[in-house]
């Protein structure tokens, strides 16, 4: 396999803001493994609270580069389990290479990466849309933008949370879920739950900041809603310490360093009887067509990255209303049309 690495910066809609940082342009690095003339693409996006920078993910491909381009792309997973050592500190860069391998190993095999898992499309859940932290008017703008979804992801941690749910509430009958990103106390997400829960709200996203377990137990027993952890669940050995303390988890392949680990992660949380998200950052279409590929086993999925952007560098999955549309391209399905 023949390794290209690209760099994009990825200009967003709207400002895009959390509880904790704001941004308008999402840097993003792009793998490319290619072999006999087939290209499979991957993605990682830089993040200031998980430290993942380019120059770090790049130093760390860098690093591998003269070993792997020996290799053909036989099995994914044992590819990943090949670099596991290398790559320990930068589950980054390591995500952007297991896409990559996957996307490849599906186009040479010519079949979508999900069918080769021998999964079913007949239900798949619907992703949301993200709602950033913004004045109420400006969120209710950027609801009116997508219009129709049946589920909006809103973002909180503000000193109006419940204000903002309450007026988003009056110009939609979607299904709202909201994600706190740590910026609660225990006390204001039990009583936030029982308000939010009679405003059809589905789940609160990590309420709490992650290293607060003991109060995070008291909020799963005496939640009126299911707590999903995040900012609490990032590498596989996490999915084992949520058990107790959350309802489910959002593994977000970045964190976890990519599909490989993503697939046992989702089996661990199974038999820990515990719910089952996906999330994004803000990927292009190239990270997005690879979550894509693991809709069948989950329960909830956050999948709208490629749509906060302002202009994408890929095609390949596209989202029409909430509802995953796979291209007939094999592998993640991923073209791109920027280089
Ligand atoms: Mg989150």
């Amino acid at each position: 396999m023949k390794l290209r690495i690209h760099a994009f910066d990825l200009p967003l809609r709207h400002v895009f803001t959390i509880s904790r940082e704001s941004i308008s342009v999402q840097p993003t690095v792009i793998v490319e493994l290619e072999q006999d003339g087939v290209r499979g693409y991957g993605e990682a996006t830089t993040n200031s609270y998980y430290n993942a920078t380019r120059e770090a993910m790049t130093a760390a491909l860098e690093r591998l580069r003269p070993e792997l381009e020996t290799l053909t792309c036989d099995d994914p997973a044992a590819l990943w389990e090949r670099f596991a050592g290398v790559l320990r500190d930068q589950p980054f860069a390591q995500c952007a290479l297991d896409q990559a391998a996957y996307d490849l190993w599906g186009k040479l095999r010519g079949a979508p990466v999900h069918k080769l898992w021998g999964l079913e499309t007949d239900h798949l859940p619907l992703t949301n849309y993200t709602i950033g932290i913004d004045t109420i008017e400006v969120m209710v703008a950027k609801m009116n933008e997508f219009p129709g979804w049946p589920v909006y992801k809103i973002k909180l941690g503000t000193a109006r949370d419940l204000e903002i749910v309450r007026e988003l509430r009056r110009h939609t009958s979607a299904v709202f879920r909201v994600d706190a990103n740590c910026g609660w106390t225990a006390d204001q997400t039990i009583a936030n739950s029982r308000v939010l829960s009679e405003l059809n709200v589905e789940f609160i996203e990590q309420p709490l900041p992650a290293d607060q377990w003991e109060a995070m137990k008291r909020v799963r027993a005496e939640s009126a809603l299911p707590v999903i952890a995040d900012e609490s669940c990032v590498v596989e050995a996490d999915v084992a310490r949520c058990a107790g303390f959350f309802h489910g988890v959002n593994i977000k392949l970045v964190k976890c360093g990519g599909l490989t680990p993503a697939r046992r992660m989702i089996a661990a949380a199974r038999r820990f009887d515990m719910r089952v998200m996906v999330g994004c950052m803000t990927e292009s279409t190239v990270g997005i067509s690879a979550i894509a590929q693991l809709l069948p086993l989950l329960d909830y999925v956050d999948m709208d990255g490629a749509l906060l952007l302002a202009r994408d560098i890929a095609t390949g999955v596209r989202i029409e209303q909430g509802r995953c549309v796979y291209p007939a391209t094999p592998g993640n399905g991923v073209s791109l049309v920027e280089s």
